[in-house]
């Protein structure tokens, strides 16, 4: 899905507490992507914001290339490598997951903050 929602091979998110988050100006558009959540947008520009999926409800994963710094926040590792495109890859060596993320221990979250 992110694929399809970014329209690009890989898309770069931080998961941040949902009760921490606030948007300065406006609100994102949420949209039901999938029977596991929603992909929330720019109402104005379309671009994309962050997901939100229910198996962790107290997190919103934000799209890192919409921050006005992206450096602030570097990747951990890879999820959904079984989607990746054939003629894409990366030359990091950071971890690869097969499929969804690997359960975040509180301590990784507080390192985000
Ligand atoms: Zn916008």
């Amino acid at each position: 899905m992110c694929q399809r929602f970014s329209g690009a091979p890989v898309m770069a998110f931080a998961s941040v507490p949902r009760a921490d988050l606030t948007f300065e100006r406006g609100s994102p558009v949420r949209h039901r992507s999938s029977d596991i959540g929603e992909r929330w947008f720019c109402g104005k520009c379309g671009g994309s914001l962050a997901m939100w999926v229910e198996d962790s409800p107290d997190l919103v994963d934000i799209a890192l290339a919409t921050l006005d710094d992206p450096t602030y926040v570097p990747p951990a590792f890879h999820i959904w490598r079984e989607s990746r495109i054939g003629w894409f890859d990366t030359v990091d060596a950071l971890p690869r997951h097969e499929r969804g993320r690997p359960k975040m221990s509180e301590p990784k979250l507080r390192v985000w903050r």
